[in-house]
């Protein structure tokens, strides 16, 4: 069987973890810390805050920026469900913009007349806009910081597939374009720490405020106190907030895989190349399109079959699962989830490319360890003859 996506994980790794199982702190010790530290400076920004997953990281970045019950937040068609529902935890509502049909990124096209169209209209505007980084390479943030300046609002980049990857040769992450970027750790990803996640950003009040909301809203720092502390072991809650905490086990494994983080990401793009060679052939499938302003982290390998195949991606799709290999679809358009389209507010039609894109996607198997003779067997697939009869 081989997995769409898996970890990788080494002797290094498993020693990082067995020390802190020796050490007096499993939570809330020196590691998360590390772990932020070092992360913040592999990415070239001020401030790291790791958390218990991407979706918390989302819900808190939303939070912090203050997203509340009457807002409006904005999020690409094609995403995991967490980056929309992220807004909905603040009782916001939540709408999308269409995908660009190449790079299956928000559309920049699509959003600036969408904000004109909201502004035309006396409608309302979004509060914050939540790019998403498919696959691992950028979205076009300079064009969205540029209509974020003109429209107003603030942005949250998902970039939960793209940690290692860079944008107009500056990393991802760096928040040169974006409010906060959020990152996860889940073991399909670029690095692991079992579930995790975590904002960055440059805004020290931003960082300070997701901080505390990371552990129930309590602050210790005397400054921050309504009233003067009572001794001690005085703490005030100032917001409610949650435990999102990520523990020191999780940061003592993010930190010894993000030293291996450019090889990872060296070797996904050795991946896709070697995609590319095995796959050109085939005229009637789309390969990956490459932005000549992003180094992609290829956190997944994206192929479109077209309608002039030979067969049709539904039957690829089977093909390859009932081969063992177990290819994807990421993402079903979020507005497709009952939860909502119950909404009765989003209609197909007003998102062309992502319905395209749901139509004739798969996402083929990409991780470090995918061997050659794994990518020759993912490949032929591709050649199979289904014939007229009805396979499945
Ligand atoms: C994986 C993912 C998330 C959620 O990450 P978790 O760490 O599992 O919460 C959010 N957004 C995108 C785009 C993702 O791929």
């Amino acid at each position: 069987m081989i997995p769409y996506g898996r970890q990788k994980i080494s002797a290094s790794d498993i020693e990082a973890v067995l020390e802190v199982l020796r050490s007096p702190y499993l939570t809330q010790g020196p590691r998360v810390e590390l772990f932020e530290k070092a992360l913040a400076s592999k990415l070239a920004v001020s401030h790291a805050v790791a958390v218990n997953s991407a979706t918390s990281a989302l819900h808190l970045a939303c939070l912090a920026l203050g997203v509340g019950n009457h807002d409006l937040v904005w999020t690409s068609a094609i995403s995991f469900v967490a980056s929309a529902n992220a807004a909905r935890y603040c009782g916001a509502e939540v709408d999308f913009v269409d995908i660009d049909p190449d790079t299956f990124n928000m559309s920049v096209d699509a959003l600036a007349e969408k904000l004109s169209a909201a502004r035309r209209s006396g409608g309302k505007l979004p509060k914050v806009v939540i790019p998403v980084d498919m696959a691992g390479q950028s979205a076009d943030m300079s064009g969205i910081a540029d209509l974020a300046n003109e429209f107003g609002f603030k942005i949250i980049e998902d970039a939960s597939h793209a940690l290692g990857g860079s944008y107009r040769g500056i990393s991802v992450g760096c928040c040169a374009f974006s409010d906060v970027t959020v990152f996860s750790f889940h073991p399909v990803k670029m690095i692991t720490t079992g579930e995790g996640g975590a904002c960055v950003t440059n805004n020290s009040d931003l960082a300070n405020k997701i901080r505390r909301l990371r552990s129930h809203g309590i602050t210790r720092d005397p400054s921050e106190m309504a009233n003067v502390p009572d001794g001690p072991w005085y703490y005030e809650q100032l917001d409610l907030g949650f435990n999102y905490r990520i523990t020191d086990i999780q940061c003592a494994l993010g930190a010894s895989q993000l030293e291996r983080l450019d090889d990872f990401v060296e070797e996904r793009n050795q991946i896709s190349a070697k995609y590319g060679d095995l796959l050109e052939r085939f005229e009637w499938l789309k390969l990956p399109h490459v932005d000549m302003d992003a180094r992609s982290s290829f956190h997944l390998y994206i192929v479109q079959v077209d309608e002039s195949a030979p067969s049709t991606r539904n039957r690829y799709f089977e093909a390859f699962r009932s081969s063992g290999i177990l290819v994807n679809l990421h993402y079903i358009p979020i507005y497709r989830h009952p939860y909502y389209s119950a909404m009765q507010k989003f209609r197909p039609e007003e998102f062309p490319a992502a319905e395209n894109y749901y139509k004739s996607a798969i996402s083929l198997p990409i991780f470090p360890g995918l061997s050659d003779a794994q990518l020759d067997q993912i490949a032929s697939v591709f050649s199979s003859s289904f014939g007229h009869q009805i396979l499945f």
